[in-house]
């Protein structure tokens, strides 16, 4: 069974609403949207309202809008085989419909600007042009290596540049000049709600955890949209001293925790809590994820902003080759005392599902531990199946089980 939500969770939803609500009264300022580990400093240093689609689309597949709006863009010609959050967003803005209509906006809010970085995909590019031509607006980016082995400074120093040429496009439409102070203060800012998520996050590592990647996956809202703001720090501290709190009184997020996992991929947005549920079910805690931990950024650093930026962006587990991912989460392993992996294969985001490689295999022979695959996707549920998702999980618990009590024994 799963333990007492958090009480932070409507300090959450106001911080979230009101940032929302924000987008709503837009007026005033020149409206930006942001591919999910873009250059919002550098957007929020130049004084635009930054709005993040990813966000947007997750939003869709949680209320489960999504399977309804996706076959309005498939008619468009975007196939069912790309990107879901896309197809999601597009869908839902052809049929005038958006979540947001419950913070009093009646459509997404119009970008004047949108700025993609491809470090995670190409599918924030085109999903960004549609609404470019729609609007008739500039589209513009960094083109990011992927699949990186070692990031080197050359590598830095190519989307440095990148990032730097954006300046003229977005000082022209915000009619703004960038002032470096105000930049360092942002990055700054965003470093710091880097930090505290980042501690948040750790305490998963306590036995019982305070708390699971399910709640991880609500609870990281303000460090995607609000990164670089105050708010974000503010809320994240008293997150902080909640989920400290329920470590040193042993508050579990799972109840009678006996088994830790570690999740990889994206979350399945329509399945959050069926899935909170079925694990918690069997006693067992999904202690942390790489995706949770893809809003942490240790390389930014307001002495040197655009490189830090250039750097953090491209240390990013998304963007990086098999070799250095299949490192990160066995540092994820230990630190978190994990006795086996989830990995989702996200049907529609190959990019973010590392599962078609064979890594499990590799990871399981290397770290000892088993690993399980569910078929499944962010946003379209059909790729999902309960009953078969409810019977593999329930037959991975008993394996672990098994594999814990053989290794007592040996
Ligand atoms: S990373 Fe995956 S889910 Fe995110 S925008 Fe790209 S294709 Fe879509």
């Amino acid at each position: 069974m799963t333990g007492p939500a958090l009480s932070s969770t409507a300090t959450l939803r106001e911080t979230m609403g009101s940032y929302y609500r924000s987008l709503g009264d837009a007026d005033t300022a020149p409206v930006a949207w942001c591919s999910s580990v873009g250059p919002a400093e550098l957007l929020r240093a130049l004084g635009y309202r930054v709005f993040f689609p990813e966000n947007h689309a997750a939003m869709l597949g949680a209320a489960r809008t999504a399977n309804r709006v996706m076959p309005i863009a498939h008619a468009q010609g975007y196939s069912q085989d790309i990107c879901s959050y896309l197809t999601s967003d597009i869908g839902a803005y052809l049929a005038g419909e958006t979540p947001l209509k419950a913070y009093g906006l009646t459509s997404v809010p119009r970008a004047d600007v949108l700025v993609f970085n491809t470090n995670q995909c190409r599918d924030v590019r085109d999903w960004f042009e549609w609404y470019g031509r729609q609007w008739d607006v500039p589209v513009i980016g960094v083109r990011s290596p992927r699949s990186i082995d070692t990031v080197t400074d050359d590598d830095v120093e190519g989307v440095a540049r990148q990032i730097e040429a954006l300046v003229p496009t977005l000082e022209a439409v915000s009619g703004a000049r960038l002032d470096g102070a105000r930049l360092a203060q942002v990055v700054a800012i965003s470093r710091e709600c880097s930090h505290l998520w980042g501690a948040c996050l750790g305490t998963a590592a306590a036995r019982p955890a305070p708390f699971t990647f399910f709640d991880g996956t609500i609870q990281m809202g303000p460090a995607v949209v609000l990164r670089g703001m105050e708010e974000a720090c503010a809320y994240y501290r008293s997150l902080l001293a909640e989920l400290e709190e329920r470590v040193r009184t042993r508050v579990a997020a799972v109840r009678g925790e006996s088994l830790r996992l570690y999740w990889d991929g994206m979350p399945l947005w329509g399945r959050l809590r069926a899935l909170a549920t079925n694990f918690a079910e069997f006693g067992t805690a999904v202690v942390a994820s790489t995706y949770c931990n893809s809003w942490i950024f240790p390389d930014l650093d307001a002495d040197d902003p655009i490189r830090s930026m250039a750097r953090a962006s491209l240390n990013l587990f998304i963007a990086r080759s098999e070799e250095p991912k299949e490192q990160y989460i066995e540092r994820m392993v230990r630190q978190f005392d994990v006795d086996g992996i989830v990995f989702h294969d996200c049907r529609t985001c190959p990019n973010n599902s590392n599962t078609r490689y064979a890594m499990p295999q590799r990871l399981s022979k290397r770290l000892g531990i088993p690993s399980l695959v569910l078929d499944g996707d962010v946003n379209d549920l059909r790729c999902y199946s309960d009953e078969q998702g409810r019977t593999n999980i329930e037959g991975f618990v008993e394996q672990l089980a098994d594999t814990r009590a053989s290794r007592r024994g040996a």
